[in-house]
């Protein structure tokens, strides 16, 4: 099958998800503009795709105005992790809301159609199990996760009222808990930190007792799912949950990290960070029946995989004297 190529924006490109998506839309054919302010992303992660010449790098800050000429736009920039987007909390609501008018404003001039990476977290410490995007949550507004989830919940408040006054062509998808390679390794999340607690032989911290629980989905999956979203016709507007139904407890998390590794790190149990929500699994219903979606990499293999990648980078740091 032939592909018409489009110029497509990715904010928020030199980050663990952003970088997958530019290198899966240049494998496309397409061409990428790739847009970060470095927050939490890195060079790093998109150095590799500098030789292609349909792929271009832009420093930015999305709560700033930006021109330039797209046809697509994939807004991902926001620190996703609760260390990162709890650093400057007015910065991340800033991040999520002045981004969303400006990328909105963007994609109102050019007629360009826009996807908006939401989050699970607008549901917040779920009432209802598992999660259908009927749901309109449970969220705390004044907490310290408020930034980032009320920033989330206004972005796709702004997304559905520029669809309702603009008619702009929007698709927003709810991701839930993704993990691979290029995570942050200081990032605080929990698959990052068990991995490199275990390469370390340190202890892995389980905050509570390890009973909530989450699940977790390969990046290769993710990416799929929000590319089948951006490609489907101008009705389909989302919410549309993307992530694995596959849940399990923290504690059986770090047992398979520990098994995977190897390693002989101990388990050792920490205070409950604020409004941690105790269980969270999506239903995948609208995105298995509109676009055929479906994750397919068990937890075993994706962990394996980021394993793989986690350990090169402690070489890499070990080299560098940074560990
Ligand atoms: P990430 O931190 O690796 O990527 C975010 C990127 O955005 C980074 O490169 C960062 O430097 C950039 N950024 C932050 N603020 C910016 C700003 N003001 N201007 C320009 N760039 C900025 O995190 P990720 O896991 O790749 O997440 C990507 C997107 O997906 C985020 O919007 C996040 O909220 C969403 N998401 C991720 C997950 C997950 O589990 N990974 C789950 C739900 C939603
Ligand atoms: N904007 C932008 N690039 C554009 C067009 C708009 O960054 O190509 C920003 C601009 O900062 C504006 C915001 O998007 O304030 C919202 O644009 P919109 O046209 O919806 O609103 P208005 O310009 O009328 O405030
Ligand atoms: N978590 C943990 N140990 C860690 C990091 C996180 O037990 O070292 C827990 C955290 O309290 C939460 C779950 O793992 O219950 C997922 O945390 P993460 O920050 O990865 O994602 P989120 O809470 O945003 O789903």
């Amino acid at each position: 099958m032939s592909v018409i190529s489009r110029r497509i924006l990715v904010t928020g490109g030199a980050g663990f998800l952003g970088s997958h998506l530019c290198e899966r839309l240049l494998d496309a054919g397409h061409d990428v503009l790739c847009l970060d302010n470095y927050f939490t992303g890195r060079r790093a992660n998109v150095a590799h795709l500098l030789d292609n010449a349909r792929f271009e790098v832009m420093r930015h800050d999305v709560t700033f105005p930006l021109y330039v000429e797209v046809d697509e736009i994939y807004n991902l920039a926001c620190p996703a992790s609760p260390v990162h987007y709890q650093h400057d909390p007015v910065q991340t609501t800033k991040t999520s809301v002045h981004g969303a008018i400006n990328m909105l404003g963007l994609a109102k001039r050019l007629r360009a159609k826009i996807l908006q990476a939401s989050t699970s977290e607008v549901y917040g410490d779920p009432t209802i199990h598992p999660q259908t995007e009927a749901y309109w949550g449970n969220v705390n507004p004044i907490g310290f996760r408020s930034c980032y989830d009320e920033g989330k919940r206004c972005a796709e408040t702004l997304f559905f009222d520029y669809y309702r006054q603009h008619r702009l062509r929007i698709k927003v998808a709810r991701i839930f808990n993704t993990y691979g390679p290029r995570m942050h390794p200081q990032d605080g999340r929990v698959v990052s930190n068990f991995i490199m607690q275990a390469l370390a032989g340190e202890p892995i911290t389980i905050y509570g007792d390890g009973s909530q629980t989450r699940s977790f989905c390969f990046m290769s999956d993710l990416i799929e799912g929000l590319i089948g979203l951006m490609d489907t016709d101008d009705e389909v507007t989302g919410p549309m949950n993307l992530g694995n139904p596959v849940e399990m407890s923290i504690r059986e998390l770090a047992e398979a990290v520990i098994e995977l590794t190897e390693s002989r790190s101990e388990l050792i149990f920490q205070p409950l960070p604020h409004d941690d929500p105790v269980q969270r699994q999506p239903d995948i219903g609208l995105a298995r029946k509109t676009i055929g979606w479906e994750p397919r990499v068990q937890l075993r293999e994706g962990l394996t995989q980021t394993i793989a990648y986690f350990s090169a980078l402690r070489e890499e740091m070990r080299l560098s004297g940074r560990v």
